[in-house]
């Protein structure tokens, strides 16, 4: 009898990328906190259009996105032509490393980068390399340092998760200028949103040719399940990453959704205000009962505890208490628990526990 087939080098080194939990044994009224979902849900406009476009589900979506690029392209300020939409922005992840990575190439992720770079480094049969961080944020000169004529991508997302840090222009700058001939910076911007007078590094990927953003409509648009990202960045990349898209990567109910939540910029400023605010009382909670805690500049927190135990224990207190918060051992910090910014009722929530397990 025939053996089963054998899959291309690096696919069997790929650890299974591990979603945050969504549900505790007996309890109805879970508070998820684990996955940085919008807490105000999925616009209404955007509802309200995907209802209408699923009527025409027996037709084929239009298969170059018009409509939803031009509508990024007017509030971005950028050009149409040079952005691509995807699958979510993993499926553009995914595309620059098929596109440009192989074997005996490298790419570079910071240290406790998202877990997205290296599994789509090996699946393209790349090696991906981590690289130090400075107080859990990314070392430029570190980068800088690790850089060879083998590099060929450079992932950073900025803020970034799950530290919730931020590099600045200047840094960014000073990374893109630095790297080789033919290497190409990605500004993974999934929390960009969240940054005030913060354009993600679309300037910068408009103006050179070896800066790509990645952008999602799964965080400050609320909508993670219909699976919608853009990239943005030099023609003759997103050339090449069309030649790799499949022509009905996304259904015409994503569409439809996406291109009225980009619209509905009343939501996303309400969103923004009401992050800002529940972010700086999360951080006061966090440090006034003694946890390490980062200014962070995303819709999420990472606290630092003494050591694992104390971070499952709090952990595990969450839990019976119905809130699910994301201990990021993964991430190479398994002294720390990733909390996504909630709503009022629902930071309350959480900071009340914290005392509650700090008292206990
Ligand atoms: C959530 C997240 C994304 C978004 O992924 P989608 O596929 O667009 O849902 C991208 N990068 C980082 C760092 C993230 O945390």
């Amino acid at each position: 009898m025939q053996s089963a087939p054998q899959p291309q080098p690096g696919i069997l080194d790929i650890a299974l990328y591990q979603g945050g939990a969504s549900k505790v044994a007996g309890h109805s009224d879970v508070l998820k906190l684990s996955s940085n979902e919008n807490p105000h849900g999925a616009p209404a406009s955007a509802q309200a259009a995907a209802a209408e476009a699923a009527a025409a589900m027996h037709l084929y979506p239009n298969t170059d996105h018009a409509g939803l690029r031009a509508k990024i392209a007017e509030v971005h300020g950028v050009e149409a032509e040079r952005i691509i939409c995807g699958v979510g922005s993993d499926e553009i992840i995914h595309w620059l490393c098929q596109a440009y990575v192989g074997p005996g190439d490298e790419v570079l992720h910071p240290e406790y980068g998202f877990l997205m770079y290296p599994i789509s480094t090996r699946a393209a049969g790349g090696a991906p390399v981590a690289v130090g961080e400075r107080n859990r944020t990314v070392d430029v000169d570190a980068m800088l340092a690790a850089a060879t004529e083998r590099t060929k991508l450079v992932f950073i997302a900025n803020p970034a998760n799950p530290t919730g840090t931020f590099l600045g222009g200047q840094d960014v700058v000073r990374l893109a200028d630095g790297l080789p001939d033919g290497c190409l910076l990605v500004m993974d911007g999934a929390y960009a949103e969240y940054v005030e007078d913060f354009d993600g590094g679309l300037g910068l990927a408009g103006a050179r040719q070896n800066v790509f953003v990645t952008r999602t409509f799964s965080k400050m648009y609320g909508l993670g399940g219909m699976r919608v990202g853009w990239g943005y960045g030099p023609q003759e990349v997103i050339d090449v990453l069309n030649r790799l898209r499949g022509p009905f990567n996304l259904s015409n109910v994503a569409l439809a959704a996406a291109e009225a939540a980009m619209a509905d910029r009343a939501f996303v400023d309400r969103c923004l205000a009401d992050n800002t605010t529940q972010r700086t009382r999360l951080i006061d909670g966090l440090r006034d009962l003694g946890l390490g805690c980062d200014r962070s500049e995303a819709n999420f927190v990472l606290a630092r505890f003494a050591d694992e135990d104390e971070a499952l224990a709090c952990d595990a207190f969450l839990k019976s208490q119905g809130i699910i918060v994301r201990h990021v051992a993964a991430y190479g910090l398994p002294h720390c628990l990733r909390m996504t910014v909630g709503d009022d009722a629902g930071t309350t929530r959480l900071l009340d526990a914290l005392g509650t397990w700090r008292a206990a």
